[in-house]
């Protein structure tokens, strides 16, 4: 493994130190080959150079890294924060990482906002399309500033990329014998996209007879997240939508400070990814050492998973467990530990496995 380390801003410097640190754990215990190189990219580097992050990380960095382990990006002292979409849409779309994997798992039923639901209803994955949508910055205004100002956002959606992200899906499911992928989209309104998604949604499934294909717009979906978590396994869906679902899905499994994700390009042998904690960098709670550490130890996991280390990954998972599990918690789940408290606990359970 060769991991390019991105930790960012705010509270993404102080989360990465702890994955970093877990990473040592498990590297040193299970003799894990690994080189980590550690760059400055965020808002600091970018008011001192004017520069977000080097073209070269775009060309040079998948055939030299094998991974990005990133924190987060964003400072209220740049506005508006080009910088920050340049570094993580960039590297999103330029390295073409289309799946948006974000786990979505309960570890302790008593930080679960859902009256009555415990570890058993709060597992799934949202597999979230990373590239398209309304995230390819077209679009553009008329009379800006006066009261007959017009505005347009265009969202894009591709055969090829809508396709690619649902059979990511099936895929997934199939491999982790799971038995049923949900597609959500808003075809009711969207008539054009929404007829896309539901033909090349018809169209993959039919390759896998044996997972059971279901739909819901995603209003519906958001309603019956909180009515009964339980009944998804994988979910799929595009990328604005994705990205507010995975919102609420992390409060329903503890909050921001306990969702990981994955940046994903499934096909790329070599550059498997950029795993970051699905919170940003919390400017708010910045530098006070109170920031919740497990989103960022967690995306670790699911970082040392695609190289093949699935051993490591579940222990790491199941440290992160025994450790919230004996209430030891930062403040964001009610508890007093500290952001490197939680880190150092997490590796005393690795070393105790
Ligand atoms: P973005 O604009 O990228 O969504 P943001 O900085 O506006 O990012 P987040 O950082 O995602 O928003 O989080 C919103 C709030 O959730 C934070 O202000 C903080 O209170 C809480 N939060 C997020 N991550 C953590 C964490 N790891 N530990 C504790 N609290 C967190």
């Amino acid at each position: 493994m060769k991991i390019a380390v991105i930790a960012g801003d705010g509270i993404g410097s102080e989360v990465v130190k702890e994955a970093l640190k877990v990473l040592k754990t498990i590297g040193s215990k299970f003799n894990i080959n690994y080189e980590v190189e550690e760059f400055p990219y965020g808002a600091d580097y970018f008011l001192e150079t004017g520069i977000s992050i080097p073209q070269e990380a775009f060309t040079e960095w998948p055939k030299k890294f094998t991974a990005i382990l990133f924190g987060a990006v964003g400072d209220p002292r740049v506005k508006p924060n080009d910088y920050a979409k340049e570094i993580l849409l960039g590297i999103r779309t330029k390295l073409d990482l289309y799946v948006n994997l974000r786990p979505v798992k309960l570890l302790d039923k008593q930080y679960c906002p859902l009256k009555n639901k415990t570890e058993e209803d709060v597992n799934f994955v949202v597999v979230r399309e990373n590239i398209e949508d309304i995230y390819i910055n077209s679009g553009g205004n008329f009379k800006k500033g006066t009261k007959d100002e017009v505005a347009i956002e265009n969202s894009l959606h591709t055969r090829k990329g809508v396709e690619r992200v649902i059979r990511y899906a099936f895929e997934y499911a199939n491999e982790n014998k799971l038995s049923s992928v949900l597609m959500s989209d808003k075809s009711n309104a969207m008539v054009y996209v929404g007829d896309l998604w539901q033909r090349v949604f018809n169209e993959v499934a039919e390759e896998y007879p044996h997972i059971e294909k279901r739909h819901m717009y995603i209003d519906a979906l958001h309603m019956e997240l909180i009515r009964d978590p339980s009944q998804f396994e994988v979910i799929v869906t595009s990328n604005i939508f994705g990205d507010i679902l995975t919102d609420s899905a992390a409060q329903i499994q503890g909050g921001m400070g306990l969702a990981a994700s994955g940046n994903i390009n499934p096909e790329s042998t070599h550059f498997r990814g950029l795993y970051e904690p699905v919170h940003g960098s919390a400017p708010m709670i910045a530098g006070k050492n109170i920031a919740n550490p497990i989103a960022s130890i967690l995306s670790l996991a699911m970082l040392l998973q695609d190289h093949g280390y699935k051993k490591e990954a579940s222990i790491i998972q199941g440290a992160v467990k025994a450790v919230i599990n004996k209430g030891k918690v930062t403040v964001d789940l009610g508890g007093n530990c500290s952001t490197s408290e939680i880190g150092d606990l997490v590796c005393q359970e690795i070393q105790n496995n």
